[in-house]
């Protein structure tokens, strides 16, 4: 789950990691009278979507008076903001944040996230801050110094300061900095997090170290022990048909290919997304209907992935272990009748009652091809879809 910058920096401050002041805004007037409050002269105008790269985009301004804060809140609130993360239809602007102006030193950058090859929470920190972090990654690896952080000894104090002293923060602000770090990597393991970047972390120019951003993903898996975060989520940056398939109990995932994939078991269809594509193919989307999904789920599957207009042929692959081919079947014919389906459509059924299923496929009249292995299946559909 993602939050909202103005929600990771609540997260931070929790845990002592210094930010700008700032206050969250919902329409122009709000954003006014929230820059009044704040005083000061200079204020920063946020656009909130759950997308990095919005100062490029035109979604982050500086302003030096309360009449700029109402311009600037003006444009940006309902505009639709493109930027490298939201796809080039963007995404439309409902909240703001506005942030007194931090008098800015330097740029930095530090990210924490699980490495999985060690195991551990590696925070990376670098000095070029305020760019894109893949850039760096790529382009000069080694100005990216890694900390790993094991978890039953925390982190290293000695270690902290020294990379920080590394990454540019000057001398007299090096314990302020591990402070930060210690602050970040605490926020990072209390919140469950599974990424944190602060990208930029600055220093200012009177040597304080304070985060000027903050991006925050939170492990979905943890939600249960995490309520307050829970609160934070914000439908609208969600996708819609995403939202409704966790209504029915569905995991469904939208992609960018032509596909549409019905399979049980998370495991069995990240397969079956690989074999569509080994044989020429791209999955619309990643569904899993769960071990026992009855018609009711399968119908609804099907609803859901008709609603994207990219999808022209659909791969159902069911394994049958506790959920019974026949069963399936069933809801199969029922769904395809029900939405009237039109696209090709390849069955391939496999485990309990494999037979009974098949029949009642045939049975049908829906038109579709029926597969037997996986191989075939992906073959059958990514050939239907061509033609
Ligand atoms: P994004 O990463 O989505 O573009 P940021 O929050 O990182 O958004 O803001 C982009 C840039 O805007 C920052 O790198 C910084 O230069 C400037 N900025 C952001 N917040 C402030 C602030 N409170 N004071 C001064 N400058 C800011
Ligand atoms: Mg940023």
């Amino acid at each position: 789950m993602n939050v909202h910058e103005y929600q990771g920096k609540e997260i931070l401050r929790k845990y002592g990691v210094i930010t700008p002041r700032g206050i969250p805004a919902f329409t122009v007037d709000e954003a006014v009278a929230a820059a009044e409050e704040l005083g000061g002269k200079v204020w920063v105008v946020k656009a909130q979507i759950h997308a990095g790269g919005r100062g490029k985009g035109g979604g982050v301004k500086v302003a030096t008076s309360l009449e700029k804060v109402r311009e600037y809140a003006n444009d940006i609130l309902g505009m639709q903001l493109v930027t490298h993360q939201t796809g080039p239809e963007g995404t439309k602007v409902k909240r703001l944040y506005i942030e007194e102006g931090a008098d800015i030193a330097d740029e930095l950058y530090v990210g924490a996230l699980v490495d999985r090859e060690t195991q551990k929470v590696v925070l990376m920190c670098s000095s070029e801050g305020g760019m894109d972090i893949e850039t760096v990654a790529e382009e000069t690896p080694e100005k990216i110094i890694k900390i790993y952080i094991d978890p039953t000894d925390g982190l290293d104090r000695a270690e902290a300061e020294r990379v920080c002293a590394q990454i540019g923060i000057p001398s007299e602000a090096v314990a302020e900095g591990a402070d930060f770090l210690a602050g970040l990597y605490e926020a990072f393991v209390k919140s469950d997090a599974s990424l944190a970047e602060i990208n930029p972390l600055v220093v200012t120019g009177d040597k304080r170290v304070i985060a000027l951003d903050a991006k925050f993903n939170i492990d979905s898996n943890a939600l249960y022990r995490q309520p307050e975060i829970v609160a934070y989520r914000d439908l609208d940056e969600e996708d819609p048909d995403e939202i409704e398939a966790s209504k029915w109990g569905l995991s469904y995932i939208s992609l960018d290919g032509n596909i549409g994939c019905l399979v049980n078991g998370a495991g069995l269809a990240m397969a079956t997304m690989d074999i569509i594509k080994l044989y020429g193919g791209e999955p619309a989307n990643f569904l899993d209907v769960g071990g026992g999904a009855n018609k009711e789920q399968v119908t609804e599957a099907f609803k859901i992935m008709l609603k994207n207009p990219n999808v022209e042929g659909i791969l159902v692959n069911i394994f049958g272990g506790i959920m019974q081919c026949d069963v399936i079947a069933e809801g199969v014919v029922a769904a395809a009748q029900e939405v009237g389906l039109n696209v090709p459509l390849v069955v391939r059924l496999e485990g309990t009652n494999v037979e009974k299923g098949r029949q009642i496929l045939d049975a049908s009249d829906v038109k579709l091809q029926t597969a037997t292995t996986m191989a075939d299946a992906a073959e059958k559909i990514a050939a239907a879809v061509k033609a």
